[in-house]
């Protein structure tokens, strides 16, 4: 899993609750692993997802396809 635009493997994702809060993570292992442990944020496949290098950005699920 990467981003199909710049390769990055670093991810985050907008709180549900707060637009202005975002919850930065990797991608590195195969798996959503998020910086801070503590957020239990659930991500599923059709959650927007922003690459942290560029400005690409779609569904998790779009992610896992390329
Ligand atoms: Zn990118």
């Amino acid at each position: 899993m990467k981003c199909p635009v710049c390769g990055c493997q670093e991810f985050y994702v907008k709180d549900p609750e707060d637009e202005f809060e975002t919850h930065g993570f990797s991608v590195a292992s195969g798996d959503v692993r998020f910086a801070d442990e503590g957020s239990a944020l659930e991500i599923q496949d059709v959650t927007e997802t922003y690459c942290d290098r560029c400005s690409w950005h779609g569904g998790l699920g779009e992610l896992k396809k390329s």
